[in-house]
């Protein structure tokens, strides 16, 4: 029996979209999960993965010469139509083709997914193991009568590390030559570059995310134990040698003998690689004493949510910080010479253009290394999206514009040359923080410029490796 799972995160960037940034440039871990424990399990597993595509008729060609019996696509609520559109591509082409959709959507959305007869089989929640379950089924001839499957939450430390060549082997065959399956989005992570995730949920109660993952994850966060994610890293490193990674999860920082044990092993274990995590704003400054321990070995950055500039919206949006705990984040940051990624949202329902010039004049104190914007999306799954539907505020008709891009407005009551302003203002440093920006540039040149030997020595292809010479970082 032949299994292909299908990527089909083409709504950000389309096809033929590869190393094309964030949403582009990374595996689906949820896939490589299921892929994962399938395979342990015995099962033929492939992938066909759109951004690699160059359209949708090249993707029928694809079904058509691999011929699976089953195939598994994973849904954000953003990838609704080029997963409903690969199905309906799959059916056409062979309608005996068992079609499984799994992902968030599915969780929160269930009917939306029910509404489309030709999806044959959806998994609720985490499903590696109700998957493979079902191929099993399927392989004896006993397929089970109901639609809807409920996934189980496996024991993490129990399961089997993310299948990463799934998508190596496959963009390999499209031409990809970096040596793994993802490519940094900073010059502070270095190719070769990987991800992992070292639990699943959280314990907070930002209602524009929440209860989503509660349904996914069950409530609070399952964390591997230290030494299952120091064997993972051992696993990239012997594999593809990385030379910088990032954690996806949620708040990392949120267990403190859970990280002050991670640094202590990493360090033993030998490890030098820079890596990037997400914290909460109220954590960072809480926790200064971790966040200190941390960058002595290897912590290089934070994505930080910071949301909004305005304590009323805070309060509204449930986030369980304020805009002095969000400054004392950054300036936690600035100490330790981390670098910010700034994630913030305008447009928010209630939100007033007072209050949106709150979050501006929040950012110019911040003053993050990186801006990321979001014109508020109401997800379905949300508390927040509940409230936008009862209060007749969402704009949203298409699923396409679940994209978080800020272009397009998404709650009503909002002024769209007013947000583009903002939007813009937002990102536009002051004079005294471009120049205290320059200065650390130079300082930091001067400080180590055996940095700047070794970039020559890269760029030129010469010279020593020892720490490991990294890949150029591809264009973004
Ligand atoms: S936004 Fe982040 S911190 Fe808040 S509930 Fe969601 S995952 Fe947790």
């Amino acid at each position: 029996m032949k299994t292909t799972l299908i990527y089909a995160g083409i709504a950000g960037k389309g096809f033929n979209s590869l190393k094309q940034g964030m949403d582009s440039g990374w595996i689906s871990h949820g896939l490589a999960s299921i892929s994962a424990h399938a395979k342990n399990e015995g099962f033929e597993i492939d992938l066909i993965d759109l951004r690699a595509l160059a359209d949708w008729e090249q993707f029928r060609q694809e079904i058509a010469l691999r011929q699976p019996d089953v195939v598994g696509l994973t849904m954000m609520s953003v990838d609704f139509n080029p997963v409903m559109e690969s199905i309906t591509h799959i059916k056409e082409i062979k309608p005996e083709i068992i079609t499984v959709v799994g992902g968030a959507h599915p969780s929160v959305s269930l009917q939306s997914v029910l509404d489309h007869p030709e999806v044959d089989y959806t998994v609720l929640a985490e499903g590696e193991i109700t998957f493979s379950n079902l191929l099993r089924a399927i392989e004896n001839r006993n397929r089970p009568a109901e639609r809807v499957l409920l996934g189980i939450h496996p024991n993490l430390e129990k399961l089997p590390f993310a299948d990463r060549d799934l998508f190596l082997n496959e963009w390999r065959k499209w031409g990809y030559t970096m040596k793994t399956p993802e490519v940094p989005f900073v010059p502070e992570l270095p190719a070769p570059f990987v991800t992992i995730i070292a639990g699943r949920g959280c314990r907070y109660k930002c209602n524009f995310c929440k209860p989503t993952e509660d349904f996914l994850f069950g409530k609070g966060t399952r964390r591997r134990s230290v030494a299952n994610v120091i064997n993972e890293l051992k696993m990239l490193r012997d594999k593809y040698d990385f030379a910088s990674f990032m954690f996806h999860d949620d708040c990392l920082i949120e267990d403190r003998k859970w990280c002050q044990e991670f640094v202590e092993a990493y360090h033993t274990a030998g490890f030098w690689q820079p890596y990037f995590c997400q914290a909460r704003a109220d954590l960072i400054s809480h926790y200064e004493d971790v966040v200190a321990l941390m960058v002595e070995h290897g912590l290089k950055g934070f994505f930080i949510g910071f949301e909004s500039g305005s304590d009323r919206v805070l309060r509204f949006i449930k986030k369980g910080t304020t805009r002095e705990r969000n400054i004392m984040a950054a300036k936690v940051c600035r100490k330790y010479d981390l670098t910010i990624w700034a994630n913030y949202m305008m447009g928010l329902p209630t939100e007033t253009e007072e209050e949106i010039k709150e979050t501006v004049s929040m950012l110019k104190e911040i003053d993050p290394d990186y801006y990321s914007p979001a014109f508020y999306t109401p997800h379905p799954g949300s508390e927040l999206y509940d409230y936008t539907i009862e209060h007749n505020l969402s704009l949203v008709t298409n699923p396409d514009s679940f994209r978080r891009n800020p272009t397009e407005l998404k709650i009503k009551g909002h002024n769209l040359d007013f947000m583009m302003w903002a939007l813009e203002e937002s990102q536009k440093r002051t004079s005294a923080n471009q120049l205290k920006r320059n200065a650390r540039k130079l300082r930091d040149k001067y400080a180590d410029p055996a940095k700047y030997v070794r970039k020559a020595r890269q760029v030129l292809g010469i010279g020593e490796s020892n720490p490991p010479q990294p890949e150029l970082t591809p264009e973004m």
